[in-house]
């Protein structure tokens, strides 16, 4: 089941909160108060910190998961956008929830924003966005069209400095359900962090490229980072034959499972 915002409010127990008084008559009537989930979470994290209390989204925790597996797109962009789970909220400009097409049947996932992404509130858009975008190139992709741009860390690390496990743990239930509304046929980790988070494993990008990966049923290949490719130049060759082998399982995917006739 999908949640919607006022199941989402009932399940935080912040339903009935605002309702339209009855209109008395002769007057004219109240424009009606709908809060979004985001206003109704600020508000329950103000009377928290208020009384002294940690946050509730760093407090959910079970909770917390599961209500964000439940949340539709809207509900889970406004959540990102207000959540204070960790430190980077304190440092962040904005978050960075990703872009692209909502159904895309491709998904990249690096790291984290970089400072030009806190500041533009789009993934990828510096130097190692520019080489993304040649590499979608190159497999006949573009950003946007048919394919989705996410990262593990939805906050920008300050000094961009790597990801600390407490901060993945808080931000993996974000792209989970990412994953798990976009649908994608394939996703493409790129670099260690990616790695790390969606297969759960500890192995180099070098030994786990080339292999067809698992993420809750989605395949996932993995190849390096475009910010490693800027400072490792030979390795991009390397990058390539991960793309070749991307788009050639893709096909495979495609025939598998066509998408839907709109005939
Ligand atoms: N590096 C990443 O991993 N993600 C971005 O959005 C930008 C740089």
């Amino acid at each position: 089941m999908t949640l919607t915002r006022a199941h989402l409010l009932r399940e935080l127990e912040l339903l009935p909160v605002w309702q339209q008084r009855k209109t008395p008559k002769n007057l004219a009537p109240e424009p009606s108060v709908v809060a979004s989930t985001a206003e109704m979470l600020a508000v329950v994290e103000h009377a928290q910190t208020d009384n002294g209390l940690p946050p509730l989204s760093a407090t959910l925790g079970q909770g917390r998961r599961e209500t964000i597996m439940q949340m539709d797109w809207q509900s889970l962009q406004e959540c990102v956008a207000h959540c204070e789970a960790c430190s980077l909220s304190k440092t962040r400009t904005q978050t960075v929830f990703g872009v692209g097409a909502p159904h895309a049947e491709w998904l990249f996932v690096g790291e984290a924003p970089g400072a030009e992404e806190d500041r533009q509130g789009e993934p990828f858009v510096g130097q190692a966005g520019k080489l993304l975008d040649n590499m979608l190139k190159a497999i006949q992709l573009k950003r946007g069209q048919n394919v989705y741009i996410a990262n593990v860390l939805k906050c920008h690390p300050p000094e961009n400095r790597n990801p600390q496990n407490e901060e993945v743990a808080q931000c993996e239930p974000f792209l989970k359900r990412q994953v798990e509304l976009i649908k994608p046929k394939l996703i493409i980790a790129l670099g260690k962090s990616a790695v790390q988070s969606l297969l759960n494993s500890a192995g180099t990008v070098t030994a786990l490229r080339g292999k067809l990966h698992d993420y809750h049923g989605v395949p996932v290949i993995v190849t390096y980072h475009p910010a490693y490719l800027l400072r490792n130049l030979p390795d991009k060759a390397k990058a390539w034959e991960d793309l070749c082998y991307a788009r050639s399982t893709m096909q495979r995917l495609q025939l598998a499972a066509p998408p839907p006739s709109t005939a």
